[in-house]
């Protein structure tokens, strides 16, 4: 089974997990947070990512994502595992059940409204974003079998649903595209990188020895125990790896190194880049 959670996104896992209906095929739902309304004439700061987080998993936690993703640093969230459906777009009474049409249904709000600014530059839509971490989800949708095409077109701002496509074609949909809902989100968004083919992702950028070691924290570590985990090094955790380094992490890692063969300084348990190349390869 694919990564029921997104390698290296952090997790705030909510519960309340419920199975989607599978007989439909895999799909992605994409929304903006549309947190104010700004204009270009008044443009707005954007709202930090971890007040969106503490929203998700709080006071909205009725309208959860799987995903928060942050296109300007390439942050992302995740509140469900993959095979659970989310909350985020209205279900009414018959017709689908939309929160959970597919093998997976797939939702991500994107930390984004129109006219909002950052580091003094001002964005219009999600496509003149950097779109930052946008290859990451991608290669997690399609690992799922999500494919590479948005079936109702790409989105605009206005409304199009379309309940027979919806119920008969996987991919990409906007929460504009969604039957039984009145939301014309997330707008234009980015073109699909490497949609032509589906090529191994490359390794994530080693971060530097100083990234790990006692008394450190950030997303690098996490990513390194996620991997440790998935390639079968991650017996000294207790919990789950975190984005605290801690002893685990390096016990493992050493575990890792000695199986290459390394001795001594070279399988110290604190990464070097040809240790970080090889656990992602
Ligand atoms: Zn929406």
């Amino acid at each position: 089974m694919p990564d029921l959670w997104l390698p290296g996104a952090e997790r705030h896992p909510l519960g309340d997990t419920a199975p989607t209906d599978t007989q439909y095929d895999p799909r992605v739902i994409w929304h903006i947070t549309w947190d104010r309304n700004a204009s270009a004439a008044k443009p707005a700061d954007l709202v930090p990512f971890d007040t969106l987080v503490k929203y998700f998993t709080g006071g909205g936690k009725g309208a959860a994502p799987h995903l928060l993703w942050d296109p300007f640093t390439g942050r992302i969230a995740q509140f469900y595992p993959a095979n659970s459906r989310a909350k985020s777009v209205v279900d009414t009474v018959g017709g689908t059940r939309t929160n959970r049409t597919g093998k997976v249904c797939l939702q991500v709000e994107i930390l984004f409204f129109p006219h909002c600014r950052v580091n003094g530059k001002t964005y219009a839509t999600v496509r003149d974003t950097p779109a930052k971490g946008l290859d990451r989800i991608l290669t997690w949708a399609r690992s799922w079998k999500v494919p590479d095409t948005w079936p109702m077109g790409t989105p605009m701002w206005t409304a199009h649903r379309d309940e027979r496509t919806w119920e008969t074609e996987g991919g990409h949909y906007g929460h504009s595209q969604v039957p039984e809902n009145q939301h014309t989100d997330p707008g234009p968004m980015p073109q699909w990188p490497g949609s032509t083919s589906t090529p191994k992702p490359a390794p994530p950028t080693f971060p530097g020895r100083s990234a790990f070691g006692p008394g450190k924290s950030n997303a690098s570590i996490l990513l390194l125990g996620q991997q440790l985990v998935r390639r079968d090094y991650g017996k000294h955790y207790r919990v789950g790896p975190s984005r605290d380094w801690g002893e685990a992490d390096r016990r493992n890692v050493a575990d890792f190194q000695r199986a290459q063969g390394w001795t001594g300084s070279d399988a110290d348990g604190y990464p070097g880049p040809e240790t970080w190349r090889r656990l992602f390869t």
